[in-house]
Order: C-alpha cells, then sequence, then structure tokens
C-alpha cells in the first residue's frame, strides 16, 4: 500500500503535558537561537486535552520555568487558595490528622483541569508554530533498516470495519518521518510497550507498577458549607480500601461551586473479588464525603491509570533516534501525588537534549542519553530519588506500612532495605472464593451513577464498525483458568463496564466485550492475570472527551 511520508525534525507522540511542554520549549529554544526546526504532536483524541485527566494538583515549578508569563495568557486555574487536610476514615467516621506531612502541603500550588491545561497548552504550542494533530493515533513505530534506530511513527488506518477489511471511507494512516521522536503517550502506552520490547529499554529494571484513579468532577449547591471551610484539599486513607490495599481518596475545590472527587487504587491489590468502581462509589457515600457533596450533580466522569513506580522503574530513557518523558518513563512522584510537574520538565529536558543532536545531526542514543544526564541532575532527580522506595512502603500490609514510611520519613528515603522490592502488578491476585460483595444501591443517576452512566458523562464514543482494539489471545483461557481461579476479574476491575460474561447459544460460557465503552485506562492490560489482554489504539479520534476534568 502506498502511504504518504512527512517529514519533521521532531515528532511527539502524545500531546499530554510532558510533550506538549516538551515541543514549547523547543520551538522557544530554537528561536532564541536562531534556528527553524518543525515539530510535530500527534494526539490520539479528538481534541487536545480531550483524553487528560488527573487529581489534579499542579505544582507550577516547570510551568514557571516554561512559561513565566502564564498568568497573563490566562492559564486555566480553579483554584489557588490550598489548604490542605487529611482524613483517616473509618466504615462510619473520620479522624482528621492534626499534622500534614510535609510533602503532601500544597500551598502555592493550583488546582487545574488536566483538560483544560493540555488544550491551553496546545494552543500556545500552536501559536509558536508546532504542527499539532489531533484524532491521529500513533499505531507502530518505524525503524530504520538495522531494525534499531527509530525513525517515526505510522497513524492508525482509518475506515477500517469489524472484519478488517478497507470500508468506502477507508483512509490509509501515515508514516510520520522524524529525526527524534519523543514517546509521551502517557502509563502504559502502546508504542513504548513495543519499542521497549524490541530494544530492551524494560530490560534489568524494576517492573513498572500502576494505580487505577476513578474521578468525577461534580457542581455542588452554592449553598454547600465545604465553599468555605477551613481546607480547600481533602485526602483520605482508610475506608473504603482498608490498610492492606494501597490507595487513597481525595477532594478538591474548582471554580464554580464545583469540585473534583477521585478514588486511587493501587493495582498491586491481591483480592480478586474487589471492583476499584464500587470502591469508589462506597467512597463517594461516606458521611464525610457525602455530606459535602450532598444536593450535587456529576458533571463529567473518568478513569485513568498513573505510573506509581518512581525512580527504581524509570526505563532507558534513549534509543537510537527517539527518547521516553512523562508517565510513559514513569516520572510521577508517587509521594507528593503529582506529575505533571515532573513530566512537564522532562519534556523540557528532553527538549534541551533534542535540540543539541539535531543540530549536530547526530541522534544515536549515546548522544540523546545526555536527556537522562540533564534529568539526573535536575530537582526531578532530587523529588524521585528521595521518593525512591515510598510506593513500595505504602503497599507493605496493616501496620507495616507505616513503620516503613516512618523509616523512610526519617532516613531521606531509604528506609530498612534500599531498594525496596517491586512486584508486576499482574502477579498480586489471590485466587477469588465466593461471591463478590454486594454492590452499592441506591444509585440516583445524578450523584451516584452505575458505569454506564460514568461512561455517558466521560463523552466515551467510538467508531462502531472497527476492529476490536482489545486483544485477547487466548479467550478460551477467560473461560477457563482465569474464571475458575480469579472468578473473571477484568469484569471488575474495568470501570467502562467494557468485560462481560455472557453464554452463547449453546450455552457455554464466554467473554462478551464493549470495546466502544473504553476509556483508555488501560488497567485491563496492567492487571490481566494472565497478561491475556493487549490494549491497541483504536481509531484516531474515539474514546473519551473529557473537558473539564
Ligand atoms: Fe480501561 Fe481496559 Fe476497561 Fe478500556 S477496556 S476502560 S482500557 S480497563
Amino acid at each position: 500500500m502506498q502511504r504518504e511520508q512527512l517529514e519533521f525534525d521532531v515528532l511527539f507522540v502524545g500531546a499530554g503535558p510532558a510533550n506538549l511542554a516538551g515541543a514549547i520549549h523547543l520551538k522557544k529554544l530554537a528561536q532564541q537561537n536562531g534556528r527553524e526546526i518543525e515539530v510535530a504532536v500527534i494526539e490520539k483524541a479528538e481534541s487536545i486535552g480531550a483524553h487528560s485527566l488527573s487529581g489534579a494538583v499542579l505544582d507550577p515549578r516547570a510551568l514557571r520555568e516554561l512559561l513565566p508569563d502564564f498568568r497573563e495568557r490566562d492559564c486555566p486555574i480553579e483554584e489557588t487558595d490550598l489548604r490542605d487536610a487529611v482524613f483517616y476514615l473509618t466504615a462510619g467516621g473520620q479522624f482528621r490528622l492534626p499534622y500534614v506531612p510535609p510533602y503532601m502541603h500544597n500551598e502555592g500550588c493550583f488546582i487545574i483541569s488536566l483538560s483544560k491545561f493540555c488544550a491551553w497548552l496546545g494552543s500556545i504550542a500552536e501559536e509558536l508554530g508546532v504542527n499539532v494533530f489531533p484524532g491521529f493515533a500513533g499505531v507502530e513505530a518505524l525503524y530504520d533498516e538495522s531494525g534499531r534506530r527509530v525513525i517515526g511513527v505510522r497513524t492508525g488506518d482509518k475506515g477500517i470495519n469489524k472484519e478488517g477489511k478497507p470500508k468506502s471511507n477507508f483512509e490509509p494512516g501515515v508514516d510520520l518521518l522524524a529525526k527524534v521522536t519523543v514517546f509521551g503517550e502517557g502509563p502504559k502506552g502502546s508504542l513504548i510497550r513495543e519499542v521497549g520490547n524490541k530494544l530492551g529499554i524494560f530490560t534489568g529494571r524494576m517492573p513498572q507498577v500502576f494505580e487505577t484513579a476513578i474521578k468525577e468532577v461534580i457542581e455542588i449547591p452554592a449553598s454547600n458549607p465545604f465553599l468555605n471551610a477551613p481546607f480547600t484539599v481533602v485526602h483520605t486513607f482508610g475506608y473504603p480500601l482498608g490498610l492492606n490495599t494501597r490507595g487513597g481518596g481525595f477532594l478538591y475545590r474548582m471554580k464554580a461551586n464545583r469540585v473534583s472527587l477521585g478514588l486511587v487504587v493501587g493495582l498491586d491489590y491481591e483480592d480478586a473479588l474487589l471492583e476499584p468502581y464500587q470502591e469508589f462509589l462506597r467512597f463517594k457515600k461516606h458521611p464525610l464525603i457525602a455530606d459535602i457533596i450532598g444536593g450535587g450533580k456529576v458533571l463529567q466522569q473518568g478513569a485513568k491509570t498513573l505510573a506509581a513506580g518512581g525512580w527504581y522503574t524509570l526505563p532507558q530513557l534513549a534509543v537510537d533516534g527517539a527518547v521516553f518523558v512523562g508517565d510513559s518513563a514513569s516520572m510521577l512522584n508517587v509521594q507528593r501525588l503529582k506529575g505533571i510537574h515532573t513530566a512537564m520538565k522532562s519534556g523540557m529536558l528532553a527538549a534541551e537534549t533534542i535540540l543539541a543532536a539535531v543540530t549536530k545531526d547526530d541522534v544515536r542514543a549515546s548522544v540523546l542519553d545526555d536527556y537522562r544526564v540533564r534529568l539526573e541532575g535536575s530537582w526531578i532527580q532530587g523529588e524521585l530519588y528521595a521518593a525512591r522506595n515510598f510506593g513500595q512502603a505504602l503497599s507493605r500490609k496493616g501496620v507495616a506500612k507505616f513503620i516503613a514510611l516512618g523509616a523512610q520519613f526519617v532516613s531521606g528515603g531509604r528506609g530498612f532495605v534500599d531498594p525496596m522490592k517491586i512486584s508486576d502488578d499482574a502477579d498480586s491476585l489471590k485466587p477469588g472464593r465466593g461471591a463478590p460483595p454486594p454492590p452499592v444501591q441506591d444509585l440516583d443517576g445524578q450523584l451516584y451513577l452505575d458505569k454506564l452512566t460514568g461512561v455517558y458523562l466521560s463523552g466515551t464514543k467510538h467508531e462502531e464498525d472497527q476492529p476490536c482494539h482489545l486483544v485477547i489471545p487466548d479467550a478460551n483461557l477467560c473461560v477457563t483458568r482465569c474464571w475458575e481461579t480469579f472468578r473473571s476479574p477484568c469484569t471488575r476491575f474495568c470501570p467502562g463496564q467494557v468485560y462481560e460474561m455472557d453464554t452463547t447459544d449453546e450455552g457455554l460460557p464466554r467473554l462478551k466485550l464493549n470495546p466502544s465503552n473504553c476509556l483508555h485506562c488501560k488497567t485491563c492490560e496492567i492487571k490481566d492475570p494472565f497478561k491475556n489482554i493487549i490494549w491497541t489504539c483504536p481509531e484516531g479520534g474515539g474514546g473519551p472527551k473529557y473537558s473539564i476534568v
């Protein structure tokens, strides 16, 4: 098939904060140095920001470095008055911690909507002359004849039917060629998986590990006392996850009587019957939260994973012709529950390296590795290294968690063992016995939603007549070993109700997929105990349409 080819100096794959900051920084640096440089950003979402979801408390450190005039440029900030409160929740009560650990202090930070923030960064990138292409999914990395140097990315074909045949609107994907390709696809990117497996960027590293966050933006009545509470940022631990499952809740005040509410669940959980979405509903029904959101209405819902492994799970950051940034490279600081600032800074450091490499016309890994050197000399290293064992300590059970955290606190992150071991999230499930706990009742479709209403409020849509983007290599395994051992955990850990157990006309069990509901969170590929789910990019433009989360 003849494919169109477009050539750029630098191609950024994914329009999250890391790549948008990288593209902006690169263009500005090039202008300062009197250099012309052709830069492109591709994004699988229909518009920039539509797949971006986060808490989100923004530490503006990287933003100030990138765009010192961000306030004059109307950066979309929801709240600047951040006052923290941390609560330990029991099933029916709460205890406010008298002391907020220093790493959880948020003075000087902002509450933002990541989808709005990315849309704003995208518009600045365009003003600077970056070619921004939303609706284009990178589906395959391209290599030179040696098979070792990345030379760009192929975008997905459009107009292919369920059987894999071209439809009347067929458009072949385009080969986007670049001297340097920057992979910033977010957590568990499908291209970084492919490049990583081929070029060994994860070899010898600890496995990348993740958490799944389910989040809503809720409009609450103007008379709600929370709008005048002495705190604007709430973090919780304890109920509903307990102390043996990593994770916790958050609630942030936003503009216009809105709050950002979410629950994060560590994907190293062991209970095969656990359902993160049901835990989220239980969290919402806890009296502390129910009082704050009472009388409210959910405006938008979404789900996303976050790369929570930190320093010891960073992959090799450069190969010939490519670098890896942001959550794709595990840059989130799980101790501070923040990753936007580190993602942005990683993109900016990559941009500085890339400009020098492109100027010298030498993009070998040995040259691009200067990005790692810059990173190790930057404040990212300081943050991530101090938190290098934090996530592992959080994964400890019961009080052992607090002992490990305390030891790290007094030893600058070292703790009793350094490095603490990290295990693959897919390996943690214990066999499921009996039935899952009864689901949360009294869902009203306004404030308390079932999964499908949540999917509707995420704006998720896909072209129906296209090949299923969720690849199950062994469908038989789903109804035999996976059901017998774990009671089909995909039907619970997926927040989009994509997986359902069904029966064939012959009465045999089968796994039914509803790929159109997919929120692109990647939980299934991470948590499937048999690694029998491979998430691939659906047709560009499909997926959630986040605008305020
Ligand atoms: Fe997330 Fe996978 Fe479900 Fe899609 S199918 S919503 S990626 S868990």
